[in-house]
């Protein structure tokens, strides 16, 4: 028999995550969508009454985003300004309305390769907590999306939270969305740049590109060739030569490979123009 729980507290549900297999359900914005009309042939874990799993917290060494945390808690909780790539990612994930349901944590479990929030996360170095009954593990959000629709995550553990290191925190951050419109969309390429700038003089940079490779990743031949440049300096000549073989587009509908490459080195080169631009303006104004 197909079962449905709904448990109140984060150890009711690891009890039961670790006597038989479950699908977790949060938002259910990917969930639903991809079960379609087909009738439903797993337990189901409904996760939306543990209340400890919601909100943003702030503890000694990381923040912690909790599992069930939204898109739109995401974009109402004061945040240092190394966030402001995923609050800006945060308001392209579909409409309000999704915002309002869908989670941070569901996004990543649903590993998507367009999946909005990755890139913004991969520049703040985050990493996922996921716990059983019996264990805790954190797992960084490279080691944790393995594949398309394919994650670290083990059928008795719950992904609970997801942390950034304060260490991370540190800088300015802007994400760019390339859709086939302007809202509503599915990426056709996304970037993530994160800075930290130093007497006009890029210190440390973390830029990650999702939709042009099964999962989205960080670009460190890119980041390499910045650092240390001058934010007055030819930014965008150092992009336009900078090898990024991480990438590795598909054809679909929503562009070609070959679009997406180009797109990547554009959409990389505005997000980095960009946050220079605010990094820039920030130091003026100190
Ligand atoms: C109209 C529409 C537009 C959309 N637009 C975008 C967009 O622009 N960009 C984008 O990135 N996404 C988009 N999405 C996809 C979706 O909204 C997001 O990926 C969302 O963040 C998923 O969160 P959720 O809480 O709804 O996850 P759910 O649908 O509840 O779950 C998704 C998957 O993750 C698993 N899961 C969820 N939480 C946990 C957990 N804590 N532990 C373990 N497993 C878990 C579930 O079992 C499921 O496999 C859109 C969806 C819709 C319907």
């Amino acid at each position: 028999m197909i079962r449905y729980a709904k448990p109140a507290t984060l150890d009711e549900a690891l009890t039961l995550l670790g006597e038989t297999s479950w699908r977790v359900l949060a938002g259910g914005t990917d969930f639903y969508p991809a079960q379609g009309n087909r009738p439903i042939r797993e337990n189901i874990l409904d996760i939306n009454a543990i209340g400890t799993l919601r909100g943003v917290v702030e503890d000694e060494t990381h923040w912690v985003i909790g599992a069930r945390t939204t898109w739109t808690d995401i974009i109402r909780q004061p945040l240092p300004p190394a966030f402001d790539a995923l609050k800006q990612a945060a308001r392209e994930v579909g409409s309000p309305q999704i915002q309002n349901v869908a989670s941070v944590a569901g996004n990543l479990c649903n590993a998507s390769p367009a999946a909005d929030g990755v890139p913004a996360l991969l520049v703040l170095d985050a990493e996922v907590e996921l716990r059983s009954a019996e264990a805790i593990r954190h797992l960084s959000l490279a080691d944790f999306i393995l594949g398309n629709r394919h994650t670290a995550r083990r059928s008795d553990e719950l992904v609970t939270a997801i942390r950034v290191p304060k260490t991370s925190a540190a800088g300015t951050s802007v994400f760019a969305k390339l859709g086939a419109r302007r809202y509503l969309v599915i990426s056709i390429a996304m970037a993530a740049v994160r800075m930290t700038v130093d007497d006009r003089v890029i210190r440390h940079v973390a830029i990650a590109i999702g939709s042009c490779s099964a999962v989205a990743t960080r670009l460190p031949h890119v980041e390499q060739a910045l650092v240390g440049k001058t934010l007055d300096g030819a930014l965008g000549t150092v992009i336009e030569t900078a090898p990024m073989p991480q990438l590795a587009p598909i054809d679909d509908v929503r562009g070609s490979a070959a679009y997406r490459l180009h797109a990547a080195r554009e959409i990389v080169a505005r997000a980095v123009q960009a946050v220079a631009g605010q990094s820039h303006r920030r130091e003026a104004a100190a």
